[in-house]
């Protein structure tokens, strides 16, 4: 999940408001980048491999959307409301997904993350009864591959922002109980006990509480999510964790330089752990120019946040304000495979992966606009002369290497 979930209004922790960055590149198309065909022999390939994805919010966007309370709601059906429903990721070769239960970062103001988080996770498990001769939950590496196997796709469960756990050990657990295998430390705030690569420090890293919770997790065998934590976080996480740690949805900062991503030093940290990062598709993290976008979306949203808005109101100041924006950047598959290529050269194909983030995100790039979308990273990889091995690491072993091993 990118930014503030419209119908909350919230003020920054730390009350500052951003002024908006520079001068704003304007369209930009790419010389070396445009459309790809999709070849039978790259089809073949995605479809005989085993495709996972790391991080999907539809959860909260059916929730916020009211969609599973419309009389006859079934993801079977075309959900043009959303990025992802059954027929597109099998359009997509998709054999597993990660949903995340998103808590808003304006709960650790007005409580209630954790019933949140439960509402989206009670979900998830309801999509997956109602849905069950195409889902299956999984919760071990095994269970992926298994569910995988009998031709129906396996349904993982993440919690986005630490704040989830409202400061508890025993809700952590509740959260193991409940299926959930991996969480992202924050969202774009720093909480009582980790600080966001969006937000001001507030402990410099992690707390000693936030250790705390890393060493609870590795001893669960729920995955350490540092997207969205501050570089310091991310330090401290990969200084503390016993276990592999991942990024579910982080793309790379020296191609693009938004806070959201990752310095190759960072990298190379995770990788250093036996973890994983797994790409965000989302443009304004993808394209060199998406990053003052980016931050300009960031700062509108805090600055009306600031103002004490009703949700309408926010809205549409936020439409009118989105108006004077110049156009997004293209952003092509090519644009995308460019952070997957970085990060292979950077620290091997065992530590990359997808990480989406469709339904979190406003649009994805061109002839990806959806979950089914994924059979053109295999075509791209193919086409820069990755070998069969590689390629089905990043569409999915590697997770299941890493899972495995947190589970060990
Ligand atoms: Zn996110």
């Amino acid at each position: 999940m990118l930014f503030t979930r419209r119908k909350f209004i919230s003020l920054t922790s730390n009350g500052i408001v951003l002024p908006l960055m520079g001068p704003i590149h304007p369209f930009t198309s790419s010389e070396s980048h445009g459309e790809i065909a999709l070849t039978e022999e790259a089809i073949r390939l995605h479809r005989e491999a085993l495709v996972l994805d790391g991080h999907n919010d539809m959860p909260g966007n059916i929730l916020d959307k009211g969609l599973n309370s419309i009389p006859g709601f079934s993801l079977n059906k075309a959900q043009p409301q959303l990025q992802t429903d059954i027929p597109r990721l099998r359009k997509g070769g998709v054999d597993a997904q990660v949903w995340v239960a998103y808590v808003a970062p304006e709960h650790m103001r007005t409580g209630g993350g954790m019933q949140a988080a439960i509402e989206q996770i009670e979900l998830i498990h309801q999509l997956v009864n109602t849905h069950s001769d195409q889902l299956e939950l999984a919760t071990t590496s095994q269970a992926i591959t298994d569910i995988a196997r009998r031709s129906k796709i396996a349904a993982l469960i993440g919690v986005e922002g630490g704040h989830a756990i409202e400061n508890s050990l025993k809700n952590l657990e509740q959260y193991f109980d409940l299926g959930t295998r991996y969480m992202t430390l924050t969202h774009n705030e720093s909480t009582d006990w980790a600080d966001s690569s969006t937000d001001s420090p507030r402990h410099g890293g992690l707390s000693r509480f936030g250790e705390k919770v890393i060493r609870s997790m590795n001893e669960m065998g729920m995955l350490v999510d540092l997207s969205h934590s501050s570089d310091d976080t991310v330090r401290d996480a990969i200084r503390v964790s016993k276990a592999p740690v991942i990024a579910s949805h982080s793309s790379v900062k020296a191609i693009c330089p938004s806070k959201r991503n990752l310095s190759d030093e960072l990298i190379k940290g995770i990788a250093g752990t036996g973890g994983m990062v797994m790409v965000n598709f989302f443009p304004l993290f993808l394209h060199p120019d998406g990053a003052g976008l980016n931050q300009a979306y960031i700062d509108q949203t805090r600055e009306l946040s600031s103002k004490n808005l009703s949700p309408e109101q926010f809205r549409a100041e936020m439409d009118n304000w989105q108006k004077q924006l110049p156009p997004m950047p293209q952003c092509y598959v090519g644009h995308l495979v460019d952070h997957i290529d970085h990060m292979i050269k950077l620290v091997g194909a065992d530590h990359v992966g997808l990480g989406s983030d469709y339904d979190g995100i406003t649009y994805g790039p061109v002839q990806m606009p959806d979950v089914s979308g994924f059979p053109y990273v295999t075509q791209d990889l193919m086409n820069r002369g990755y070998s069969t091995g590689d390629i089905k690491k990043i569409l999915g072993k590697s997770f299941l290497r890493v899972l495995s091993e947190a589970e060990a």
